[in-house]
């Protein structure tokens, strides 16, 4: 039986576990949670397997056995897919060996999925496993966007290219946007804003994505909560001279105290607003690259597109930071993109529009939700079984 049961998405990181359960048809969470700080020093949760299991205690407790609810399917978030898994794939004891494979390629951020699959699958036997890639929707990037101009033959032979992430949520956003917008995919030009801890544009053209702002890794493009985005890659082998700091070193800055933490000292965007209220410069610095580097990517996908009917935003920062979303977009009125003030600071929740009646191209607000997307994939790949 496939299809009608609820699916248990599960996205495991290094130190926590997020899941949901998920009634796909019609999109309600019937359960979810997360459990964090798995492994640290003083928390109760020593390892995955007693994360998973807290879990699924949690769920019982919400009144749902999930051995007994007809679960048609467990479907996990894998950060990376390389080039060879690009769609929702079933899990059995070969794939698995391929993506442990597939680790050499991420590994900072694989081997935390690749554990909550091992323990997922022991714990939950009899279901059938779907790993969903972040890298899947960029896929078929054009050659002249995926493409890093280094030596051929060192790409070829180290799997370098530019894959994307952030996928599932670019294509959820833009097939929602375009419904909002009452027409079909295909026929829409968008750009798409993925900013929350992890921040990633996409540029759109009829469905198909093509380019994105995240690369090889999820660090390369725009600023985040802690990620550097872009930098000149001469920096990495200027500090391990010059400041004999190891590979790893440079790369644990980047990857966890650069972006706004390194600049301000803090990467949640409603403590970093009330700091550059109270005056604070390092607050306003930050935020201000953060802005300008989004525009900088807005301007590009402007050029790379032509012609862009809708920028949606989404995540924690652009579905809940009006001021952001102002600013990113100001001064935009040549290229026929006005956002209206009343619009944008209106708290309703769903998909909206902000832009004002006189802009050429809309400017939404999407909520994400990959916890569907990746549900709703696997019954996909179910009935495709
Ligand atoms: P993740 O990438 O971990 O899924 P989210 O999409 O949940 O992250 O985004 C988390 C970030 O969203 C927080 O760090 C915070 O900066 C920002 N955020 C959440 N709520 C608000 C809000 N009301 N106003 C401004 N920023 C917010």
């Amino acid at each position: 039986m496939t299809g009608n049961g609820p699916v248990l998405v599960i996205n495991s990181g290094s130190s926590s576990v997020k899941y949901q359960l998920v009634e796909t048809d019609s999109g309600t969470a019937l359960a979810a949670g997360a459990v964090e700080r798995i492994g640290e020093a003083a928390s109760p949760v020593g390892d995955h397997e007693a994360a998973l299991r807290l879990a699924f205690g949690e769920i019982s407790a919400a009144g749902i056995d999930l051995s007994r609810c007809g679960l048609a399917a467990v479907g996990h978030r894998v950060v990376h897919g390389g080039g060879q898994f690009y769609r929702p794939t079933l899990l059995d004891d070969e794939r698995i060996a391929a993506l442990e494979k597939l680790s050499e390629l991420a590994p900072l951020h694989n081997p935390p999925a690749l554990t909550g699959i091992e323990v997922a699958r022991r714990l939950l036997p009899g279901v059938p496993h779907i790993a969903v890639f972040d890298t899947a929707f960029f896929h078929d990037l054009p050659p002249e966007a995926a493409t890093y101009a280094i030596d051929r033959e060192v790409a070829s032979r180290w799997q370098i290219r530019r894959y994307g992430f952030h996928g599932t949520s670019h294509r959820y956003v833009s097939e929602r946007a375009a419904d909002f917008l009452g027409r079909p995919s295909p026929e829409v030009n968008q750009i798409v804003l993925h900013l929350g801890n992890g921040c990633s544009a996409s540029a759109i053209a009829g469905g198909r994505p093509v380019e994105t702002s995240m690369g090889m890794t999820p660090l390369e493009g725009l600023v985040m909560g802690s990620r550097s985005g872009d930098i000149d890659p001469g920096i990495v082998g200027y500090l391990c001279h010059r400041a004999s700091m190891s590979v790893d070193e440079v790369e644990g800055m980047l990857n966890k105290q650069s972006g706004v933490q390194g600049l301000a000292g803090e990467r949640d965007f409603r403590r970093l607003r009330a700091m550059i209220d109270a005056g604070d410069d390092g607050a306003r610095l930050a935020y201000g690259v953060f802005i300008h580097r989004l525009r900088k990517y807005v301007g590009a996908y402007l050029a790379v597109l032509g012609h862009v009917d809708a920028i949606s935003f989404t995540a924690g920062i652009g579905e809940n930071d009006a001021a952001v979303r102002r600013d990113a977009l100001a001064g935009l009125e040549g290229f026929g993109i006005v956002v209206d003030e009343g619009r944008n600071v209106d708290l309703d929740r769903g998909a909206r529009l902000i832009s004002g009646d006189d802009s050429r191209t809309a400017v939404l607000v999407v909520p994400t939700n990959e916890e569907l997307a990746i549900a709703r994939d696997c019954v996909s790949a179910l009935a495709g079984l």
